[in-house]
């Protein structure tokens, strides 16, 4: 195998240096099964991190259903074929009533530009709210409206930012903070009906992932949803990180949140490494925009991602995942409370919901993202993955494949604890 320094070099001539490595010293896989990376040297590592393997690495039902459907026929939407509404069927049957209908895309962030685009063409208006640190994908669109990543696009004069305020971190009254935050949510409103943008849409992750999982205040998910519908714009709930069971309780993030979302986009999970993505929405909401467009996407909704988005669902259901990342994530919640409270020096809480975890680092107050990362590379030296999130980069972020299981969380808790016990603050 080539040497890490053989091949960052090589990366570097030809990728650039610029898209991230994760580690001081980079990991090189050569496999990857269920919740367990192999290196070339045999040596294992406990996935804790990533939520594209949904279902586990090379899931055998999934792979399965790519490789017999693969060689069976793959091809667009433009000739019946029974697996795709099949598939459309079942993923629709998780939804609440009156979400029904859906797009097929290849990304996340294709999924979000459709949404948005979506939102645009049925209000008529262009203005979009998004939170403060959020990330939504790659496009121009987007990257007009990415603040939670470095990108050169400047904010769109059509896109105001709501602050997503953090009890665990903001010492006054919910109903102070919540006030706060509605009311500057009113101001944006107000700006963009001023700025002749008006409000197409809202485009929020319900779990305000990338802003680090903050316990918002009660009423402040309604109040947004309440605020955008009156100025006359849609809800968008960006589900990519937060949707297909993530929370443990709920299927969608949307609904864990109480958001009732017009649009719903989706990605990363749904294919469990196959690129595949979708927005779904109302039946009303896909006939004006179908009636008026002529939707056609070459990759997307074709027999093969169809077979594979299936076999995702049809696993989760099998293995029960859903309820057991509300069994596991509950249990691994109850122990990051216990050693939050052991380090009050430099944690200040634990976050999370069902496989999403945070530890949010901060001394007297004060985030401190290099002992969430020095957490983070002690981690990997006890063989587990994790990473940070937040707008400080000072939350550890445990949100592994939903394919956990009970044997693998005690490892991981152990390595969490002993990487505690080595920060020196
Ligand atoms: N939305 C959210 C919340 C995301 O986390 C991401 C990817 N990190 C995207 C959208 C974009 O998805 P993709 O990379 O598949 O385009």
């Amino acid at each position: 195998m080539t040497s890490n320094a053989d091949l960052i070099a090589r990366r570097n001539r030809t990728i650039g240096p610029y898209s991230p490595l994760f580690y001081a010293e980079p990991l090189q896989f050569v496999s990857a099964k269920g919740v367990w990376f192999t290196e070339a040297n045999g040596d294992r590592y406990l996935d804790g991190y990533n939520n594209v393997p949904h279902v586990g690495h090379a899931n055998d039902r999934v792979v399965r259903a790519l490789s017999e459907q693969a060689a069976l026929l793959n091809v667009h939407t433009r000739y019946l074929n029974e697996r795709v509404v099949d598939y459309s069927e079942r993923l629709l049957s998780t939804f609440r009533p009156g979400l029904d209908r859906v797009f097929f895309g290849n990304s996340g962030s294709e999924a979000n530009e459709l949404a948005l685009r979506i939102a645009r063409q049925l209000t008529g208006s262009t203005g979009v709210i998004v939170s403060d640190y959020s990330y939504h994908g790659t496009t121009i669109t987007l990257a007009q409206m990415t603040t939670g990543l470095k990108t050169r696009e400047p904010l769109g004069a059509h896109v105001r930012t709501l602050r997503i305020p953090d009890l665990d971190s903001d010492p006054r009254p919910e109903a102070e903070v919540l006030a706060e935050a509605l009311a500057s949510l009113d101001a944006s409103i107000a700006s963009l009906q001023e700025g002749g943008f008006g409000v197409s849409a809202s485009l929020f992750d319900p779990l305000f992932s990338t802003e680090g999982m903050p316990r918002v205040p009660a009423g402040l998910v309604a109040g947004i949803v309440d605020r955008v519908r009156a100025a006359g714009g849609m809800v968008i709930a960006d589900e990519v990180q937060s949707g297909f069971g993530r929370t443990g309780s709920h299927m969608w993030g949307h609904d864990y949140a109480g958001m009732e979302p017009d649009l719903v986009t989706m990605g990363k999970p749904m294919g469990n490494g196959h690129p595949m993505s979708a927005v779904v929405t109302s039946e009303d909401v896909l006939d004006r925009f179908g009636s008026r467009n002529e939707f056609f996407n070459t990759f997307a909704g074709n027999p093969v991602s169809a077979a594979v988005g299936e076999a995702v669902l049809l696993e989760m259901e099998a293995e029960a995942l859903m309820p057991r990342a509300q069994e596991l994530g509950g249990q691994a919640l109850a122990r990051f409370r216990e050693l939050a409270s052991q380090h009050g020096d430099f944690v200040r809480t634990a976050k999370g919901t069902g496989l999403f975890l945070g530890l949010d680092f901060a001394v007297d107050g004060v985030p401190a993202p290099h002992l969430a990362k020095q957490v983070v590379e002690a981690m990997k030296a006890r063989r587990v993955l994790i990473s940070r999130i937040g707008r400080d980069e000072s939350v550890l972020k445990v949100r592994p494949p939903l394919a956990f299981g009970a044997a693998e969380l005690p490892i991981l808790l152990d390595a969490l604890e002993a990487s505690l016990a080595e920060v020196r603050v």
